[in-house]
């Protein structure tokens, strides 16, 4: 394997051109005073080099040597960083009726988030410079992976964070033998004190998203979704390929920012054809980028008083990188949304309990924004989207699970029979169990249902794949409700209707069709009256789902 370096690599000033040789960047341009710095690379060698450079090297983020700002590969600080799996998130795609919705699981880097990638390279180039003393400032995340980082490479950190971080969070951060300041304050305001302090103290600071290593280390997700996505779709005209989407919950911006220029520079070297669209997604309670955008704004409006509880993302003020996003977003298509947390903890438990993925409230405040822009048809549903999945559970916040997580079934302590007691407690809890027919020949289809309700209440689920054993199954088991395929064979979902409607003691079921196909007005007329709902199958939420499901358990109660 050769060695991977960066390509001829130096600096540039973003609003004059002027360039430099890469090293620690002057704060300002010698030319100019701006002080937003880019690196570039000599593309055209990279460009002869890639792909087949790239064959035969390990799947981590240091397989993009070419086109990262370090001199020396033995400079990297690694800890397995990158490399992280995309997965293809079949079940949510089946309830939303969106086959192609993929999920870069950055939950997998070495201190659970996509921070992993920065702090990596970030320690990296601080560990080339000499620097041996650091200071960041942090809402949680960045403050934990360069700790991880900062002691692998013998730095020490100071960490600068608010103390609206959570304990375990802060425990986290310490264990590393980083200093721990906690501002009670903003995290802009934590800036602020750590600027300070870096200043006074002469201590070199990290510069947030006017860091190149921290801009140019995020790339990397960009260069492996396009690496990864022909696995899934086969090569286009390119031999990589962009997503239609990238969807990333952002605070800061910096996620969003290195992506774009990734994308940017894997079109340069002719390995993908097209951009892919940015959606922004920001907490409704700190959404400077969406509210600005609304305005029509290109410098952003801060947010002073961030209320929300994903503190991961309350950055008020994005500075720069709104202005690059806003831009990008207006040229080039794109979205800004924002999320209520309710939304945003509804599809943390959607994520986990359909498709298996635990994350952290930041993470799923992007999965959040996904419902929301396909619900609005902003996002298609043929489209390719890739939703970058920021960060573990592991740190948890408090309010992760809703009041009734577990079930207790209580044992009484004097009776002397116990079984009694026990029995008692079981009648209960099978009481409060509802009953729940699924007639439905896809057996997937059936299986996802079958998830949504078991994830969200007490039910009972029975299933049949065709009319007939469907029929006797509902006079066997007499369910609360029944969930009808409308396509079936043998006895298809007409007929099961009119079977029931015939037989006294089905009348009073509540049925909820799921269809997949458009019905003819003579297929409508026949259904109305007769059923509680229609639903669109591949097109609904969990949450329209259930709420059928209730109000139908609600009449039924009524009967
Ligand atoms: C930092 C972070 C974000 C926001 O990332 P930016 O690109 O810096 O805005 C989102 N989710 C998690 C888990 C994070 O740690
Ligand atoms: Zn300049």
């Amino acid at each position: 394997m050769t060695v991977p370096v960066a390509a001829s690599p130096y600096l540039q000033c973003a609003d004059c051109g002027h360039q430099e040789p890469l090293a620690r960047p002057p704060l300002q341009c010698p030319h100019c005073q701006g002080d937003w710095w880019d690196v570039a690379y000599d593309y055209e060698a990279v460009a002869q080099a890639w792909p087949q450079a790239l064959e035969g090297r390990p799947f981590d983020m240091w397989r993009y040597g070419e086109l990262l700002p370090l001199h020396s590969y033995a400079n990297r600080a690694t800890m397995g960083e990158g490399g992280t799996p995309l997965l293809h998130a079949t079940n949510l795609g089946m309830m939303l009726g969106a086959p192609h919705i993929y999920v870069k699981d950055e939950r997998q880097g070495p201190t659970g988030s996509f921070k992993d990638r920065q702090a990596a390279l970030s320690l990296s180039v601080m560990k080339e410079l000499g620097i041996t003393e650091a200071i960041v400032a942090s809402t949680g995340n960045v403050a934990i992976s360069y700790s991880a980082y900062s002691a692998l490479v013998g730095i020490k950190m100071w960490a600068f964070v608010t103390s609206l971080v959570p304990p375990e969070k802060m425990r986290e951060v310490a264990i590393y033998g980083s200093e721990v300041v906690k501002v009670t304050g903003t995290y802009d305001q934590t800036k602020k004190v750590a600027a300070e302090f870096a200043r006074r103290q002469g201590i070199f600071i990290d510069r947030g998203i006017r860091s190149i290593a921290a801009r140019e280390s995020m790339k990397t997700v960009a260069f492996e979704i396009a690496e990864q996505l022909p696995l899934f779709l086969g090569k286009g005209d390119t031999p990589w390929r962009a997503p239609d989407w990238y969807f990333q919950s952002v605070s800061g911006g910096m996620g969003p920012v290195g992506v774009w220029k990734g994308y940017q520079e894997l079109i340069k070297l002719g390995l993908v054809d097209r951009m892919p669209r940015l959606a922004c997604i920001q907490a409704e309670g700190c959404a400077p980028m969406v509210w600005s955008y609304q305005k029509g704004l290109q410098v952003a409006e801060p947010v002073l008083h961030p209320y929300t509880r994903v503190i991961t993302v309350a950055t008020g003020n994005p500075g720069p990188a709104y202005t690059f996003l806003e831009r990008v977003v207006r040229e080039h298509g794109g979205a800004f949304a924002a999320i209520s947390d309710e939304e945003t903890f509804r599809a943390m438990h959607v994520m986990a309990k359909l498709n298996g993925i635990s994350m952290e409230p930041a993470a799923a405040l992007a999965f959040a924004g996904l419902f929301k822009l396909l619900s609005e048809g902003i996002v298609r549903r043929d489209e390719i989207v890739v939703v970058n999945c920021s960060g573990h559970t592991f740190p948890v916040e408090k309010h992760l699970l809703g009041k009734e997580w577990a079930r207790t079934v209580e044992l009484p302590q004097e009776t002397p029979v116990i079984e009694d007691g026990l029995l008692g407690t079981l009648e209960q809890l099978d009481r409060s169990v509802q009953r729940i027919a699924i007639l439905e020949d896809d057996a997937n289809a059936a299986r996802l249902l079958r998830r949504i309700l078991q994830a969200r209440g007490d039910y009972q689920i029975f299933e049949a794949t065709d009319g007939r054993s469907g029929l006797e199954m509902i006079r066997r088991e007499r369910p609360d409700v029944v969930l009808l395929d409308l396509m079936m064979p043998e006895v298809d979902g007409f007929g099961v209707l009119e079977a029931m409607r015939a037989d006294q003691e089905l009348q009073g079921i509540p049925v909820i069709v799921a269809t997949a196909q458009e019905l003819t007005p003579n297929e409508r007329a026949r259904l109305s009256g007769h059923i509680r709902m229609l639903l669109q199958k591949g097109a609904f939420s969990d949450e329209e789902l259930l709420q059928e499901v209730l109000d139908a358990l609600e009449t039924n109660g009524h009967d």
